[in-house]
């Protein structure tokens, strides 16, 4: 045997390496995920050589063997793949950054692209495993060649390479996993359940089985308590992803279990999109729509994201930039081949391949919505339930910028359909002479239904959007118009109902009440902008609205909110309904009795704080007025 002396690092590659173990990756687990990703290009490597050479080897005859011996303290990766004779150890495993995988890639550009699709690219991976070992072995014969090689290192002292035996071609790389320390355990790398996990969690779609020797224990026969183990090679990987198989070839079923297994949801989700995209953005995707939304959702605790894969390696958990924030309820996953990793491949550099597969997939969840609204109402209904406030929210957020991409997936209930509609589907049965969109603010539909307000809007056909969500007026007003037709609210005090002749009539009265409308004013000083003669009630005495852009809703809305010290007022208008008894007795209050008009005005103005949902500012002189008129 030949025995080569021990040669030193590059000064820079020392301190390169030095570097690797102790910066590039913030997860000391992905060792393995490098070391089966070389495994699985190996592999490739050689499978490729077959087809070009006719060698007769299948992809069937490859697979990846892990051992774990955990009195040695070792991780073995074997693989069958082309082996590495000394010049490729070398040169890959002794030049840092050097990737004989990349050059493989380059060297075959003009083959078809599934052939040579390696992972491998950096060169940097698998002295990843220094982070776990204080020794690595590779043991290696490269296919076709009688000799092996046993290249060896304890990091950045340097390493070794002596001549050596093997059977069969392929590599087995052997890392002596290092003792725990008080801060820091490598013990669980030891642990058969460990290492199935992270075959699951980084490389469950490599496309080789990754196999290891795993133990069951069972009962013993004919005992109640004796446990007997045994040993059988399981094959750990799914290796073909579903996101990979034909949308034909897959059942509702098998998708539902995907999800429910992936993101860990009991329910199944709503709905599922398969995508495979090519051009400007080549991605496959596979998206699902939770059928709940998790009890995080509306919570800060709630990470948005979708998983994010290169080739079927896993690269990212979670990664957020791929979803927009108005559809964060989206659970899924991206594979692209396309995508400029960074060296750690843990995260993206800022990349514009991203950004693209972000924006197609936007447009993908909204068409998909946009289907589901128009095709399968009633579960579209279910999934605005669910997360139509975070819709809402992503328009205002948005400045408005959103909104020709969301204002069509809007609903709100409407006074005449009694259900939840579209805006779109609201302007085709718009009355003739109708030009804007009428809505009301409450806190629920019974209660706006029953706002004094909506009576006479209601008797003379109007539909009205009913808007239960404190988001909802907000939104609306970041939406200017719908289709060139405004927003208006039938509690703001401009919103005009009245037919011409009305309008005369109305004037007419109020001329002739001006002094006792401003003697009011003047007893609500403080309280309210103005006291005016109603257009919009029919069998109610008063009500409350609001001049300006600022509506009562949002008063209380923007006043709930914590640490809000501004706590911005509507201009509150109380309107009197001059066609109610109750106008004539304070005409003839105005004229006989002004301590009681003042008692009545106030009463009048509370009860329409009450109708609108806010407070009486103090119920104890309230109720003492009321009971004083009751004696
Ligand atoms: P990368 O995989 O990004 O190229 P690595 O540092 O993980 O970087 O590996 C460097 C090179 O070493 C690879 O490109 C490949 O040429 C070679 N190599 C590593 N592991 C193996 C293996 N199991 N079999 C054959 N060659 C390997």
């Amino acid at each position: 045997m030949l025995f080569m002396a021990k040669k030193q690092f590059k000064a820079e590659s020392k301190r390169l390496l030095e570097m690797m173990i102790n910066s590039i990756y913030t997860h000391k687990e992905i060792f393995l995920r490098e070391l089966i990703s070389n495994a699985s290009d190996a592999m490739d490597k050689l499978y490729f050589k077959s087809m070009q050479e006719n060698l007769g080897i299948t992809r069937e005859d490859l697979s990846i063997m892990l051992d774990v011996n955990k009195e040695n303290r070792t991780i073995t990766i074997k693989d069958c793949g082309i082996g590495m004779d000394k010049d490729d150890l070398e040169n890959n495993l002794g030049v840092i950054a050097q990737s004989g995988s990349f050059k493989f890639k380059q060297e075959n550009a003009d083959t078809d692209k599934e052939e040579v699709d390696v992972i491998g690219q950096f060169g940097v991976g698998f002295y990843s495993a220094f982070m776990v070992a204080e020794k690595v072995t590779v043991l290696t014969k490269k296919y076709g060649e009688d000799t092996a090689y046993l290249w060896e290192s304890s990091g950045v002292d340097g390493y070794t390479i002596t001549e050596s035996e093997k059977e069969g071609y392929g590599s087995e790389i052997t890392l002596y996993i290092k003792e725990s320390t008080e801060d820091e355990s490598y013990d669980d790398f030891l642990a058969e359940y460990k290492i199935k996990s992270l075959v699951k969690r980084y490389s469950d779609y490599i496309r080789y089985p990754i196999k290891m020797e795993c133990t069951h224990r069972h009962l013993k026969e004919g005992t109640e308590n004796e446990y007997e183990e045994h040993k059988c090679v399981e094959t750990l990987n799914s290796m073909v992803p579903i996101w990979k198989k034909n949308k034909t070839e897959l059942t509702d079923e098998e998708y539902n279990e995907f999800y429910k297994e992936k993101f860990l949801d009991y329910s199944d989700p709503l709905t599922h999109i398969h995508s495979k995209t090519e051009g400007t953005a080549t991605y496959n995707a596979l998206l699902f729509i939770p059928g709940k939304a998790p009890f995080d959702y509306y919570s800060k605790d709630y990470e948005k994201g979708l998983q994010l894969y290169s080739s079927g390696v896993l690269i990212m958990e979670k990664c957020a930039d791929l979803l927009p924030d108005y559809f964060s309820f989206v659970k899924g996953l991206v594979d692209s081949e396309d995508l400029s990793l960074n060296i750690s491949r843990e995260m993206l550099q800022h990349d514009k391949q991203l950004k693209l597969i972000e924006r197609s997939i936007e447009r993908t969840i909204k068409n998909e919505l946009k289907k589901m609204l128009n095709n399968e109402r009633e579960k579209y209904e279910e999934f605005w339930k669910n997360f139509g406030l975070q819709i809402k929210f992503g328009l205002y957020s948005g400045y408005g910028m959103n909104k020709e991409l969301l204002k069509d997936l809007l609903m709100f209930y409407s006074s005449s359909e009694k259900k939840l509609t579209t805006i779109d589907e609201y302007i085709t049965r718009m009355k003739e002479d109708q030009k804007v969109i009428y809505f009301a603010s409450g806190e629920t539909v019974a209660k706006i239904d029953c706002l004094p307000q909506t009576e006479m809007i209601k008797e003379k056909g109007y539909e009205i959007l009913y808007l239960t969500d404190s988001i909802d007026e907000f939104t609306l007003q970041m939406l200017v118009d719908y289709d060139g037709k405004e927003f208006k609210s039938i509690q703001s005090s401009d919103t005009d109902f009245e037919t011409e002749e009305e309008k005369n009539e109305k004037k007419e009265k109020a001329e002739e009440n001006k002094d006792m409308l401003e003697e009011m004013k003047k007893l609500l000083e403080g309280k309210v902008a103005d006291v005016r003669l109603s257009s919009r009630l029919r069998s109610h005495p008063v009500c409350l609205t609001s001049d300006g852009a600022l509506s009562i809703e949002m008063e209380k809305v923007l006043g709930a909110m914590p640490d809000n010290n501004s706590k911005p007022k509507a201009d509150k208008v109380l309107e009197i309904n001059a066609n109610h008894a109750i106008f004539d007795k304070l005409r003839s209050l105005y004229e006989t009795d002004k301590e009681k008009l003042s008692a009545y005005t106030d009463i009048l103005y509370q009860q329409a704080r009450l109708i609108e949902g806010i407070d009486i500012e103090d119920p104890v002189d309230y109720c003492n007025k009321v009971c004083s008129l009751m004696l």
